[in-house]
């Protein structure tokens, strides 16, 4: 029995697409309310809130390499999804009973939050890289071509996900009264919202999955591995990677010792120690196999060079749940078309331009290739680099003149929203794909887990660059209130008191600007150039390597 739809696709896509676009639900929407209600809720300064988001989201990153283990050798693709969709609604759960009970109970409210991720980071890593791979073995080797297509849908549904739970979530969870004044007991209904939608998500995929998720011959697809088919695996993915005793060993204490460099010697939370050395000892291991021909070398590292690039595009990008987030909600004029939007909902414009742009693109690239004109993956991947610092080139100007009191326009964080989507469309999708087609398919799982690390890296540079955002427009006002002139002690003019400088504290305001890399950051617009510099000049060099990248993959585009 062939389940097809009349555009050829297995009706199986549907599923895993509505699946997918539940659970992004639960995530983006839960994300867009995350440190908001850190901040308000849970009073973390915003700084700290950054960075437990940065390592947060890192994490979430880092156990798919965790949930494909598990998956390929013990549980199978389907008891993943439903174990790490159960795991994300009781994660989101928690995160409902914590906004419920902060005011009686802080300390609790801090704990269930720390239980909540946690629970959120592994039930993630055991949903993400399991219907992804689903995606990919709903199609038989003679339809491989669709895949491109097939995984343009999935984006789609991943981003309708996404905009959805940054609609519902923040209608529901971030509520502000007509004079701007927050109710902070409202975040827990956006968790629950969350929660529900995840508890949609694994009900569609538990009832469809039998019918519908199964291989042209009506088999099911990721089932228990012992229980699988040989003929469900593809040609050579037999071929498992074997490491030697002694590259496992050397792999270990790299890793050990990146972390510890990283942490005592750069000065990174064990957390992002950790993401950092697990991306880079698991490239080294694979890299350092003796039964890599030149040509695979060669095309490994051009997945590690675009890889590390990549994570400057992700630092940037992922802004919109923190420093974005928290200037939409202190900084900007939010009056949409007569409605004063929620800030945390201004982010919708992300997955809202996905899901407008994501076929034209994908359009584009074909046109582009039937007249021979297509760029190379690392070239539309130095045009995302260079898209993402134009949006905050154009968003620093736009700060510039604002001053301490200004507020800034909503139509120009969508105009960062919308350029960040194209970068997005450029250098996210594709990036996917050229690893599928630059790996050797023994080495494939395990380099999708370094290029899935270099975005956990990516998000944990996102989470320190998020914590050097300086003071807002409300920290000003709020410190004025204090009776203090925060700008004069800022700029050092004036010394606080040991009485003020607790005021502050009490006030989550910093007494001193952030700094960056040796550089005092004294205003948003240093902020926004940070972005412009970095990815600027990650691009410009990405955009150098091109023709030598193009040598190195042989043939492949
Ligand atoms: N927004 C996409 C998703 O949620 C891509 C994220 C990523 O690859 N880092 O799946």
């Amino acid at each position: 029995m062939k389940e097809t739809t009349n555009q050829g696709h297995p009706k199986g896509l549907w599923v895993l697409f509505g699946t997918e676009m539940w659970e992004r639900f639960n995530f983006y929407g839960m994300r867009a309310i995350l440190t908001l209600f850190m901040v308000n809720s849970l009073m973390m300064k915003e700084a700290d809130a950054s960075l437990v988001y940065g390592g947060f989201l890192g994490l979430c990153y880092l156990t798919p390499m965790l949930g494909g283990f598990v998956a390929d050798r013990f549980l199978g693709n389907r008891n993943c999804i439903m174990l790490g969709g159960l795991m994300m609604a009781a994660g989101q759960f928690l995160l409902f009973i914590s906004a419920t009970v902060f005011t009686s109970n802080l300390d609790l409210a801090k704990i269930l939050l720390w239980v909540a991720l946690g629970i959120i980071i592994f039930g993630n890593g055991f949903f993400k890289p399991n219907i992804s791979s689903m995606v990919g073995s709903l199609y038989p080797k003679q339809e491989k071509n669709k895949l491109d297509t097939a995984f343009t849908i999935f984006y789609m549904g991943i981003n309708l996900g996404a905009f959805l739970g940054q609609l519902i979530c923040p209608i529901v969870g971030d509520v502000k009264d007509a004079g701007g004044i927050r109710d902070i007991y409202a975040f827990k209904w956006g968790f629950l919202a969350a929660a529900i939608a995840m508890v949609i998500g694994t009900m569609v995929f538990f009832y469809l999955k039998n019918k519908y998720v199964v291989t042209p011959e009506g088999r099911p697809i990721g089932g228990l591995p012992s229980k699988n088919d040989a003929s469900d695996f593809e040609e050579g993915e037999s071929q498992k990677a074997v490491f030697s005793k002694n590259a496992l060993i050397g792999a270990v204490v790299a890793f050990v010792g990146l972390g510890f460099l990283f942490h005592y010697a750069f000065g990174q939370n064990i957390i992002y120690a950790v993401i950092y050395a697990s991306g880079l000892s698991l490239a080294g291991l694979i890299i350092s196999d003796t039964s890599l021909t030149k040509i695979e070398r060669d095309r490994i590292l051009v997945i590690y060079i675009v890889a590390f690039f990549v994570i400057f595009f992700w630092a940037a990008f992922e802004q919109a749940g923190s420093s974005l987030t928290f200037i939409a909600d202190n900084q900007t004029d939010r009056n949409f078309f007569g409605w004063n939007m929620p800030p945390s909902m201004v982010q919708i414009f992300n997955g809202l331009f996905v899901v407008m742009f994501a076929v034209p693109f994908s359009m584009l690239w074909d046109k582009l290739r039937a007249n021979n004109r297509e760029p190379i993956s690392p070239f539309k991947q130095a045009i995302g680099l260079l898209l993402i610092a134009v949006s905050y080139f154009i968003i620093a100007h736009n700060v510039k003149d604002l001053g301490n009191n200004g507020l800034l326009a909503i139509k120009w964080l969508i105009l960062l929203y919308l350029i960040q989507t194209c970068a997005e469309l450029c250098l996210s999708p594709i990036g996917l794909s050229l690893v599928g087609k630059l790996s050797p398919k023994r080495f494939s799982s395990l380099l999708y887990g370094v290029f899935f690390l270099s975005n956990a890296a990516g998000y944990a540079l996102a989470g320190t660059l998020g914590s050097i955002m300086p003071a807002t427009g409300d920290k000003f006002n709020k410190a004025k209130e204090l009776g203090i002139d925060l700008q004069a002690v800022l700029d050092k003019k004036i010394v606080p008191t040991a009485d003020q400088l607790a005021l502050l504290d009490t006030n989550q305001i910093s007494p001193t600007n952030p700094v960056f890399a040796g550089f005092e950051i004294h205003n948003l617009f240093e902020f926004f150039m940070v972005f412009v510099v970095l990815c600027g000049i990650a691009a410009a060099i990405l955009f150098a390597l091109t023709p030598k990248l193009k040598k190195m993959m042989h043939g492949i585009n």
